[in-house]
């Protein structure tokens, strides 16, 4: 069974994949390439699960050996052998492929790269690497910590092993997995995307305000969040890579990205992340 985990991008998805592994008994390498954000990441663990303790939901030695697993490292030179390598940067092929290129002249034949991509095709980011048989996508939801579902998504040359290693891994961790094959946007983006970007169209239409337009969602059809609020929680320029990769990847105009999205994320208007998106953070 699997101890070490070396978890790549300390943002809002790498961090809070790297507070749930060291809860459930991992050991993590925490890295980025942005030093404030390996800090950010870090104190970001730090005060949830202090805000955990204060509730009562976690003892102060759970809290403390949790902390006491967590290894922030400058680089993946940082160490020298992992069980699983989950890379959560952004969502940007280009970048990826050059991240697992390099891990994997790292890394032993063993180690399992997994990505949380959350909508590239996996069999082209395992094509960068010769272990596309120790290649698989690892998709958490957004705040990890208290998201039970994980897709988990095969591509055209995992391996059965593989395929079993990670449910175990993710089933270690408290999640719940379902898997999927390899198309763009796997199960979760192909259908919650689409119905993201037509309220982005909905609002640059002016067929509601943001509120009508959430509130429409929430109430009439018992979502949690509307869309736009759940649009700036994601990060609109997530959002936009998304959509890209379904437009290419089926090549139909059903999935172009909304004006609208693509003039906020040129904005810098990323959502909660940057302070503003649909709606202001300060
Ligand atoms: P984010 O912008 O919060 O974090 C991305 C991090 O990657 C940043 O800290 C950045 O400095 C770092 N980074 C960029 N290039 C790097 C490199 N070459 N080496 C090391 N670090 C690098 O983004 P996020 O929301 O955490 O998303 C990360 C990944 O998770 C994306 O692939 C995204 O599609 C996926 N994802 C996001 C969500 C969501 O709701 N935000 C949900 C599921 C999956």
């Amino acid at each position: 069974m699997a101890e070490k985990i070396l978890v790549i991008g300390a943002g809002q998805m790498g961090a809070g994949i790297a507070q749930t592994a060291i809860v459930s008994g991992f050991t993590v390498y925490l890295t980025d390439a942005l030093v404030s954000q390996r800090e950010r990441g870090q104190q970001g663990i730090e005060t949830r699960l202090s805000r955990l303790m204060d509730k009562g939901k976690i003892t102060a030695e759970e809290k403390n050996h949790a902390l006491d697993q967590l290894i922030v490292i400058d680089s993946l030179r940082g160490v020298s052998q992992v069980d699983l390598v989950i890379e959560a940067v952004v969502e940007q092929e280009s970048v990826k492929r050059e991240l697992f290129r390099d891990a994997d002249q790292w890394f032993g034949a063993e180690t399992i790269f997994a990505s949380n991509t959350s909508s590239i095709a996996v069999t082209r980011l395992a094509s960068a690497t010769h272990r596309p048989e120790r290649f698989i996508g690892m998709h958490f939801m957004n705040p990890v910590p208290v998201m039970t579902l994980v897709e988990v998504i095969r591509g055209a040359l995992t391996s059965p092993e593989t395929v079993a290693e990670v449910l175990s891994i993710a089933r270690a961790m408290g999640k719940t997995p379902v898997e999927s094959e390899d198309y763009p946007g796997f199960i979760a983006n192909r259908i919650l995307m689409p119905m993201i970007n037509e309220a982005i169209f909905a609002l640059q239409e002016g067929v509601g305000t943001k509120e009508g337009i959430d509130t429409v969602m929430r109430l009439g059809m018992n979502h949690p969040m509307g869309p736009l609020t759940l649009a700036d929680f994601i990060g609109l320029d997530t959002c936009l890579y998304i959509m890209e990769v379904l437009y290419q990847g089926f090549g139909d105009s059903k999935y172009r990205p909304a004006p609208l999205l693509r003039k906020m994320v040129d904005a810098g208007l990323l959502g909660r992340k940057s302070g503003r998106g649909f709606y202001s953070y300060s």
